[in-house]
């Protein structure tokens, strides 16, 4: 049986956990948060860290954005750190700790956190992922390492091929547990599982608390504690969300109006499909903004390099399917756009977590086209509430190059072919990214990657 722990719950451990200090981790530990500028634990952190201290099994909801790496980073550090040895034998670093996260990117940032958080300890860890090249991933498994962060796909290569063993592992974390079930990895978890030690402690994150998820932590779990960080199916409180009725026609340039308008310097652009994606990302190019584009058919380096612009400022529009956008930490991302509302209502929530992340504000804007409605009323009823629809500002002068109208000449968008069509609205929607169609070789192998990521140079003038 699971026991819940409400926010603001009664353990008296949790209600004073108002610092780091009081959460009683180790200096070296204190001493990385105050070098990363963290002055206070988040809700999760200050639930989950006297959990994943006590030894207790942790079944957590909680999305991206809410401090969850350090929940489960900061005390899996501060347990390890015991193990901490500068010998250069192999045999002195297993693996005692084990994180799986769905995506390479997720997988790459839980493991900078990582390196982060533990800089101050002779602690040695590694990622390994599909997509990139085995040998170097090879040369630092065999070196040792006491943290491995990977995807389940990667993993098995490796364990299969006896580069890596797990038979010490203590502590196993599943992050996005539900994003793991979505993309069929329940197989590939569950051989994994069989690699592990029964006697571990488990940490299970996911944003929600579906079936599919209650049923395997009932699988992998002992006696977890139940942490909740926010209500079921809810998006953050922080986050402005507001919509507006856009003929599809019309989405490029209301895109480009309220970038203006709200004085956005970086905003994620979503779509649902990879075909929007790229056929947008051209025309923002074309328009002299500086775009770029991620999404499943992106070679591993491309996407790593349009993230890597993103994040220095160089890129002002990132447009990302839902896939590619998984797990995505961008530190005070201003704002998200729904240029295509999402299929999966979930996916909506997901999406907008990535602007008003660990207590900053955000906007989250939806551009609703007429085919769009019955995607609308599944989203309100995921997030509970009606989402409050605006009309859009007046045309202001575009943040490209381009002639302030849309030119003739330019293809319609596949949505706006589908819009002015005679089929029923379903039929006509562009089917969405499916993830057996992405080529990660995690879950598709052998799929060749394909197409460069474009960049223009950020604009020299808006005028
Ligand atoms: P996560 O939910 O783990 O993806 O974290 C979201 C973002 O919040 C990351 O950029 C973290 O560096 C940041 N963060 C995590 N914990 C804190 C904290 N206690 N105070 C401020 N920022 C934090």
């Amino acid at each position: 049986m699971t026991e819940l722990i409400a926010a603001a719950a009664s353990t008296p451990a949790l209600e004073q956990a108002r610092t780091f200090a009081d959460l009683h981790l180790a200096p070296e530990i204190l001493a990385a948060i105050e070098a990363m500028g963290y002055s206070t634990p988040t809700p999760i952190q200050s639930q989950a860290i006297p959990l994943v201290l006590a030894g207790r099994d942790l079944l957590a909801q909680a999305q991206t954005g809410t401090g969850k790496t350090a929940a489960f980073a900061l005390p899996l550090l501060h347990r390890l750190r015991g193990f901490a040895n500068t010998s250069t034998s192999p045999a002195r670093h297993p693996v005692r700790a084990l994180v799986l996260a769905p995506t390479r990117e997720l997988a790459i940032q839980v493991h900078e956190s990582v390196v982060d958080y533990g800089q101050r300890m002779p602690l040695r860890s590694t990622v390994v992922y599909g997509g990139a090249g085995m040998k170097e991933q090879t040369d630092a498994l065999r070196g040792g390492v006491e943290i491995l962060v990977a995807t389940p796909g990667r993993l098995l290569d490796h364990a299969g091929s006896k580069v890596v063993n797990l038979a010490q592992v203590q502590f196993l974390v599943l992050d996005e547990a539900d994003r793991m079930l979505d993309m069929g990895f329940l197989p590939d978890l569950k051989r994994i599982l069989e690699l592990l030690p029964k006697a571990r402690q488990t940490l299970l994150f996911s944003a929600t608390f579906s079936d599919d998820i209650l049923r395997l932590s009932g699988q992998f779990l002992h006696e977890p504690q139940k942490v909740e960080v926010a209500r079921r199916n809810t998006a953050a409180e922080t986050v402005e969300q507001v919509g507006y009725r856009v003929p599809e026609a019309d989405k490029l340039d209301a895109l480009l109006r309220l970038v203006k308008a709200r004085g956005l310097t970086q905003a994620i652009v979503f779509t649902r499909t990879k075909l929007t994606a790229d056929k947008l990302g051209r025309q923002l190019q074309k328009r002299g903004v500086a775009a770029a584009i991620i999404h499943g058919d992106k070679a591993q380096v491309e996407r790593l390099t349009a993230l890597d612009g993103f994040k220095k400022g160089e890129i002002q529009l990132l447009v990302a399917t839902d896939i590619a956008a998984r797990g995505l930490d961008i530190a005070e991302l201003p704002a998200v756009f729904n240029y295509e509302l999402p299929y999966h209502a979930e996916d909506y929530v997901h999406r907008i977590g990535r602007t008003g992340r660990a207590g900053a504000s955000g906007l989250a804007v939806s551009l609703i086209g007429k085919e769009e409605e019955k995607l609308l009323a599944g989203v309100e009823r995921f997030i509970q509430r009606s989402l409050r629809i605006d009309s859009l500002p007046e045309p202001a002068r575009s943040i490209g190059h381009e002639p302030r109208s849309e030119p003739q000449s330019e293809p319609q968008s596949e949505a706006g072919r589908a819009a002015s069509s005679s089929r029923p609205a379903a039929d006509a929607l562009p089917a969405p990214e499916q993830p057996d169609a992405l080529p990660n070789p995690d879950y598709k192998r052998g799929q060749k990657a394909a197409v460069c990521a474009l960049f223009m140079p950020f604009p020299r003038s808006a005028s």
